[in-house]
């Protein structure tokens, strides 16, 4: 014999499986869609970045410009305080080497312009091609976010219940409950209101079913055939 409790026992055990199973589906579910967002994230990143390091460049020749700038006006200032004739001539051809960087900069300058431009508009492209996928991405993970924490509060609560029959039922009693769980596959009372055992499967005639039905007692009638503990779910229709 076993006492009712631990029916409610079983059931609570049960639903904890299935709340169990359903945080696994949902954290897997999220995990999925978190790696969605990431590589869209990656994607229009990389096109930031991309464009960063064009400007960055862009920066680097202009500043380059600026202090050949310098240079040349440094290098016209000594110009004028030279004493030989040699070092007037070194002089030019130094300014000169550094108006032709200048140049040749400038032009370096036209072509990085035209880089940067078009990679504006790829980031332009990747942002508004994504953005909605992106907002629908996040929204979804909230969802699923606000799904797991009520599953996770029923689980909570699923648990401090099972410790609450547990805690009503003597250590002997539980144990004995164990032992019949290994033995019976998890299940230790089977529904039989369908007709059928819910643990073995057999159908009872309906002359059994009737004889099982009038007495049944939860923790006391017996399945003749697996030897478990039946009960029966919803009222019967008796005929
Ligand atoms: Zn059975």
């Amino acid at each position: 014999m076993l006492r009712e409790e631990l029916l409610d026992l079983q059931k609570k055990e049960v639903e904890l499986l299935r709340l169990n199973t359903k945080i696994k589906e949902l954290e897997e579910k999220k995990k999925k869609l978190m790696e969605k967002l990431n590589s869209i994230e990656n994607k229009i990143l990389s096109a930031k970045k991309k464009l960063e390091e064009k400007e960055n460049k862009l920066r680097e020749l202009e500043s380059f410009i600026e202090y050949k700038k310098e240079r040349i006006e440094e290098l016209k200032k000594q110009k004028e305080s030279v004493r030989s004739r040699d070092e007037f001539k070194k002089i030019l051809r130094l300014i000169a080497k550094n108006e032709d960087e200048i140049i040749k900069t400038k032009q370096q300058i036209t072509g990085v312009e035209t880089e940067v431009e078009a990679l504006k508009d790829a980031y332009e492209k990747v942002k508004t091609q994504f953005s909605t996928e992106r907002e629908r991405l996040i929204e979804e993970i909230e969802d699923i976010e606000k799904e797991i924490e009520a599953v996770n509060k029923k689980r909570e609560r699923v648990l401090s219940e099972i410790e609450e029959i547990k805690s009503q039922v003597p250590e002997e009693e539980l144990r004995k409950f164990e032992e019949y769980k290994n033995k019976f596959n998890g299940l230790v009372f089977a529904d039989i209101s369908s007709g059928s055992c819910e643990g073995c499967g057999m159908t009872y005639s309906s002359v059994e079913y009737r004889e099982l039905l009038k007495n049944i007692k939860p923790g006391k009638t017996r399945c003749p055939y697996c030897g478990r503990f039946i009960y029966a779910k919803k009222s019967i229709v008796k005929c």
